[in-house]
């Protein structure tokens, strides 16, 4: 099949700037692409982290202002291992410290409508005749609202196919009407079936209109977010455009997440060298001040501590878990009530239930390999990656049905046991009651030693890699392309 030439816009990209999963996609779909041989570069704003980085990169053209309230820029080109990456140089926009979208206080740049404008109108403008560069992509991938005009840029002016896809719904990025001149829209666009959403310039809504093709993160959150209670106001739209609207699984990326390679742990392991994890667990408790003991299953979870993912179903529950009897390991942060609720939980029950407030990536891996279960109550999961590393880790989890945890856990029962899919618990109410009978479930099945490890087994074996998805997103490029002609 002939080789496609790709312009990958988004907003952030891991390692340099992460505030989501939209970062971990950015870094490793283009790679996955580069790696199946496409032609692929990663556009994004050249934020202080990305200078920094990258002290070499080369200006390749000027960009006059490309609309009456665009400031001029300068693209420049630089090289993160093999991947090449244009970058969107405007000071006056982009050179900020922290975090890409909101100031010091926590509160949104004013002017976000004109830095993320800016940065779709560059991704549109290199997939148009007139770009300044040579290389032309056949398709350009808009990736949530920051770069969700592109489409519409596109649809108006001609150009590159393009898709947009959905990394999460709940943020539309929405904007006083007066950037429809601002930023170079047509008047023609000012209607509900171009840009407007109620009053306002929407760049989500915009995309979601406007892309030939959009995509979202797992095909359960794509048929979800047609729904009132998880598409917010653009549940109707999205329900409009089903026919256009593909769900592909993220990847995980297995250099990183490997049981057999994983620098963090006690004790490499596999699927076929389960044995070793046993001391993964005995470490984690030693580490943690946790009764060392392999009688009892140690509940694992890793989580932002927000309503979306439900851990406040899992606090209840504390008491509970030490009488079945088993552990509990949580390591998160989030909502301060929740943060307080949970550390209060541990203190009566210090060999039984552990708490660390914070963000610590070897803690992650350590707990990923160290628990027997591990715990995701999610309200919503547009993907969710820890399900997929506790698979991957023979860590079965306990999971909510939504989003990618309805798509990746495949809930323990004989029929699903026989055809060797069973990799988890899953229960459907969002209620701290339905929780515990899944965790409960789970408790009894990992007493069963053999059928356990079938379970284990069956979730080490399931193929979470960015490979896969770089090929569902290979075809949605194609179709983009053909639906253009
Ligand atoms: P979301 O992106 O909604 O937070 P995901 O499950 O998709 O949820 O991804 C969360 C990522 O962040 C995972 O890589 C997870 O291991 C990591 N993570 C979340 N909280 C912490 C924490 N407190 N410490 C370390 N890693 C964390």
């Amino acid at each position: 099949m002939s080789r496609l030439s790709i312009l990958f816009a988004a907003s952030e990209m891991a390692p340099w700037v992460k505030t989501g999963g939209l970062g971990d996609v950015a870094a490793a779909l283009p790679a996955a692409l580069a790696k199946a041989q496409q032609d692929i570069r990663v556009l994004l704003p050249c934020y202080p982290a990305l200078r920094a980085a990258f002290p070499a990169a080369k200006e390749v053209a000027l960009l006059p202002a490309l609309a009456p309230l665009l400031p001029p820029a300068r693209l420049l080109a630089a090289d993160a291992d093999g991947l090449p990456l244009l970058l969107v140089d405007c000071p006056q926009l982009y050179d900020r410290p922290g975090n890409p979208y909101v100031d010091t206080h926590g509160r949104d740049w004013t002017d976000n409508g004109l830095r993320f404008g800016l940065l779709s109108r560059v991704a549109a403008l290199l997939g148009q005749s007139h770009s300044p560069l040579d290389w032309r992509p056949d398709v350009v991938h808009a990736n949530d609202w920051q770069t969700a005009l592109a489409p519409a840029f596109l649809h108006y002016e001609g150009g590159a196919a393009s898709v947009l896809t959905v990394h999460n719904v709940s943020f539309p990025g929405c904007f006083d009407p007066h950037l429809l001149h601002g930023l170079g829209l047509p008047d023609r666009a000012w209607r509900f079936d171009g840009v407007e959403y109620h009053g306002n310039l929407c760049f989500l809504k915009a995309g979601l209109q406007l892309a030939p093709l959009i995509s979202t993160v797992s095909p359960t959150y794509a048929r979800e977010i047609q729904d009132k209670h998880f598409g917010y106001g653009l549940a109707p739209l999205l329900h409009y455009r089903a026919d256009a609207l593909r769900g592909i699984l993220n990847g995980i990326d297995d250099a990183i997440w490997n049981p057999a390679t994983d620098p963090a742990l006690e004790a490499p392991y596999a699927a076929n060298r389960l044995a070793s994890k046993r001391q993964n667990k005995a470490a984690l408790q030693a580490q943690l001040g946790l009764a060392v003991r392999d009688d009892v299953p140690l509940f694992g979870v890793i989580s932002r501590l927000t309503h979306q993912k439900g851990v406040d179903l899992l606090h209840p529950l504390g008491k509970a878990i030490t009488h079945l009897p088993a552990q509990l390991v949580v390591l998160g942060s989030g909502e301060k009530e929740l943060e307080a609720g949970f550390r209060e939980l541990a203190e009566p029950h210090p060999d039984a239930v552990s708490v660390t407030v914070g963000f610590n990536e070897t803690l992650a891996h350590r707990i990923e390999a160290g628990a027997d279960i591990f715990v995701m109550p999610s309200r919503f999961e547009p993907c969710g990656l820890n399900q997929m590393y506790s698979l991957a880790y023979g860590t079965p989890p306990v999971v909510r049905a939504t989003g990618g945890l309805a798509d990746t856990v495949v809930d323990v029962n004989e029929a699903t046991l026989l055809d060797k899919t069973a990799n988890g618990f899953v229960f459907h109410h969002p209620s701290s009651h339905d929780l515990w009978i899944a965790m409960e479930r789970a408790a009894r099945a990992w007493k069963d030693r053999r059928t356990w490890l079938r379970i284990q087994q069956n979730g080490m074996r399931n193929d979470f890699s960015w490979r896969h998805a770089a090929g569902e997103y290979l075809q949605l490029y194609r179709d983009a392309v053909a639906a253009r002609g």
